[in-house]
Order: C-alpha cells, then structure tokens, then sequence
C-alpha cells in the first residue's frame, strides 16, 4: 500500500491534497472556519489533541522543569519592532487590530504569531538576580498567523499550540535547555505518536526570525515530503537586550540572560494523519487514539450483550477507552466506519464465539485477525494495543529508511526528488548557494542538518569540500 505518487504530476498533488482534505472531513476531525483559513476542531479531533496536550505538558514540566503560564493574546506593535529578525520574519503574516471599541487605537495591536516579546516584558520583570535563573515557563495558546495558502492542522491562519519560554545566566545552560527540549519532543513523537523523526539544526535560511540557532525534528510522510514536528530555538541575547533584561550575577556584575523558545503545534495531527492513514482511512496511534477499542456486538443476543459487558468492565479496569457499537447498522457498515476513523482495535463477539467463549480481535494497523478467550480478552486488549504502536512506528521507520536516499550525482538527486520524493541526504559545503540551487531546480528546502553525521567529502551540489551532511526533502 503506497500514496506516493509521481511528485512531478500536478494532478497527483491536488488528488493528494484532496484525499488528505476529504480524510480530515470524513473523519469529522475538523472542518473549515467560516473565515478562509481557520479551522474547526471537531471533538473527535479535539480528543486527540488533549491526549497530544496531557502527556506533552507532562513531560515538559518533568523533564524541562517548566511552569504553566498565560500572556495575553494582543502585543503592542512596538514590542514586535524591537527585534529587527524577528519584525522582518514575521511582518507578512501579522493579523493587526487597528480599532476597538468603536474607535482607532493609538497604537495598533498585533494578534500574537508568537510570544517571544510579551514574555520578554514579563521577563524583564520577574529577572532581576542569578537567584531568579533559569526561568522556565511554558504557555498553552494560540496564535494567528495569517497564511496564504492553509490546509487543516498542516497550515492554518489560527492554531493550537505550545510556547516554552526560558532565561539562563549563561549560553551553556540555555543551549542544553534547548537541546533537551528538541530532545523531549522526538521521544514524545515516536513514543505517542508512533512517528520516528530526524533531530537537527536548521541552516540559516530556515532558522526562527530572531534565533542563533534553530533545532527541528522532521518526519517523512508517506507522500514522500517531509512535516516540521516541532522546534526548540537557541535565541541568544537579543530579545534580553531589546527589552533591557539583566541580572546580577554572583559577583553583583549586570548580565545579559540567554533565552530559548520551543514549540510544537496542532500541526502533529496533521503528521498523524499523513504519517499512517492508508487506503481505507486513518490508522491512529493508540496512545492519543480517542477510542483505543471499539466493541461490535454481532447480535443483540442477551448472551452476547453479557459478554459484551463483561468485556467493557475489563477494558475500564485498565484504563483503556473504548466504544460499543450498538448502533442499528450491520456490522460491515461499523467494521467500515471504524476502520476509516482510525480505531486500533476491533472486537467483535457473536452468539458463536460466546458458545466458543472466544472474542474475535482485529487490528488496524495490519488487518489481521485473532480469536481470543473471553476470560482474558481485556489484557489482551491491552497488551495488542502496545504492538499496535510498534507495529505502526515499525512500518513508518521501514518506509522513511526505504524512502531515505544517499544519491551520488546531481542529477540523480533532482531525479529522486521530482519522481519518488523522500529524504536525500547529501554532504554539503555550508554554502547559502547550493541550498538555493537546490531549491530553485527541485522545489527541495534543506529540512536538518542531523546531528552526529561524517562530513568527510564533497558537497553533493557543487563538489567543494563539505562541512555537514544535510537532509532535503519536499516539504510541507
Ligand atoms: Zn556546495
């Protein structure tokens, strides 16, 4: 089963803008806003993003030492003009409000993109002495980005989100910060969202208006582009110093604090989506999947209705979410219905296999079918679920390493890039240049520079001696 097509078919690329919106549609995860480029989440959408937001905020308290906070969603426009980069990246997508309460403001207010600056002022506030770092402060929001062209979770002028914020007495302590945070979110994506990423820094041309350095994890989706996952950036001191933050180090010297950011976005469900859906619908990663098992009763038969419920008592003993289908429909309807949105795992049970004291087990991600003691179905339930995870991420780590390519020569990189898509990793000189020619003959744009790569050789554009080894891909 493959959705990749011919990249350099433009009918391919809107039927597969098509399938992805007709998906999301179907599946009511979401729906478009009544202004273009806005989104509904729908519950059944919005019920995985909770679970994406639960076991995230976990882990970025825990592993990241952050706390919750809240800023407020207008930002003087003074306050995004002080950081040059930052002004510069973000101008063409700003949503200004320029009147409110019937009249024009003094000063128009910016809907926030980010919040780097009016936490910046919050900052210079609550820093004052090395005893008030770090600071670690972590926002649930969201942000307006005004968007030209939107698709539902992948882009859209209003999402969902994550916003950390951090201060540090010194550049050591804020880019471990940030490297522990990049860190983190490549865990959280192949442990709950059954996706294997690829960690690294970003080359100039890509990097956050206003960051020293940018950290990104990207997945490959099985259309062969590549998705941004998540972000963890190294910002220097240039927000500090634009809002005169300081703090007094141990010898009472005035310092400038090193800031971080990092974030990750209602935009992992569109990874999900594109990341595991096949022909038949999506296939949901366990761990954030709304329902985890959908029960369908073959026959309102009270025998079955008892195992039926019996079953349910087990599957709430251990925490799992489920669903019994009692719906008038026939079965094939529901077996249909469900498969397409993704459930992980069907049980059905019929007069039959009460008789036989058996449940019939089907799993998602691979079709196959199991029969199972009634007495046991619950753990067994449990225990599937986990190798449906693995059974997922196995499957999308095999189609990333098939779809991973070391090509020698220029020409055959454009080759693999217009016809089959995926990663090409290439040995590049550092130079602004290749990665525009790149761009410019292929539509490529250099996802990651991964960590921990040999970059003995020549660079694969222009042949001078190489510096990194970089990874490009057709990208959302
Ligand atoms: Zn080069």
């Amino acid at each position: 089963m493959r959705i990749v097509k011919s990249a350099s078919n433009e009918n391919s690329t809107s039927e597969r803008e098509d399938w992805y919106q007709d998906l999301v549609l179907k599946t009511e995860l979401a729906e478009h806003g009544p202004v273009k480029g806005t989104m509904v989440i729908r519950p059944y959408g919005y019920a995985i993003w909770e679970a994406i937001q639960g076991e995230l905020d976990r882990r970025i308290k825990l592993e990241l030492g952050a706390q919750n906070a809240y800023f407020p969603l207008f930002i003087p426009e003074h306050f995004i003009k002080r950081e040059k980069e930052h002004v510069e990246g973000f101008s063409p997508e700003l949503a200004v409000v320029t009147h409110a309460g019937g009249k024009k403001l003094a000063e128009p207010l910016i809907v926030r993109p980010t919040s780097e600056t009016v936490i910046g002022a919050s900052f210079h506030k609550w820093i004052n002495s090395y005893r008030d770092l770090p600071l670690v402060i972590n926002q649930w929001a969201n942000v307006v980005r005004w968007e030209l062209r939107t698709r539902m979770f992948l882009r859209t002028s209003e999402f969902l989100w994550q916003e950390g914020h951090s201060a540090h007495a010194t550049q050591d302590e804020a880019s471990a910060l940030s490297r522990k945070a990049l860190e983190m979110y490549a865990r959280f994506i192949e442990e709950f969202l059954a996706i294997p990423g690829v960690s690294g820094t970003k080359s100039e041309s890509e990097r956050f208006a206003g960051a020293e350095v940018t950290y990104a994890v990207e997945g490959l989706m099985r259309d062969g582009k590549a998705l941004q996952l998540a972000t963890s950036h190294e910002l220097g001191v240039h927000f500090a110093k634009s809002f005169g933050t300081e703090f007094s180090d141990q010898n009472g010297v005035r310092q400038t604090p090193y800031q971080t950011s990092w974030g990750a976005s209602t935009r992992l469900i569109g990874a999900i989506i594109l990341a595991h859906s096949d022909e038949r619908g999506l296939r949901l990663p366990p761990k954030v999947a709304p329902v985890q098992v959908v029960v369908v009763p073959i026959s309102p038969d009270s025998l079955v209705r008892r195992a039926v419920a019996k079953l349910g008592e087990e599957l709430t003993a251990r925490g799992i979410r489920f669903y019994v289908d009692e719906r008038d429909e026939t079965p094939g309807f529901k077996f249909n219905h469900w498969e397409q949105k993704g459930v992980p795992l069907r049980v059905e049970i019929g007069p039959r296999d009460v008789k036989a004291k058996k449940a019939q087990f089907v799993r998602r991600d691979t079709g196959e079918h199991t029969a199972h003691a009634l007495t046991t179905a619950g753990v067994r339930a449990w225990e599937m679920l986990q190798q449906i995870h693995d059974g997922l991420y196995d499957q999308a780590l095999e189609f990333r390493t098939r779809h991973t390519h070391r090509p020698k020569a220029f020409t055959e990189v454009t080759r693999i890039l217009k016809d089959e898509g995926g990663f090409v990793e290439l040995l590049w000189c550092g130079r602004a240049s290749c990665e525009a020619k790149m761009k410019r003959e292929t539509t490529a744009t250099l996802r990651v520079l991964p960590f921990a790569k040999e970059h003995s050789g020549r660079c694969g554009i222009c042949g001078n001696a190489a510096r990194t080894t970089a990874l490009f891909a057709k990208a959302y």
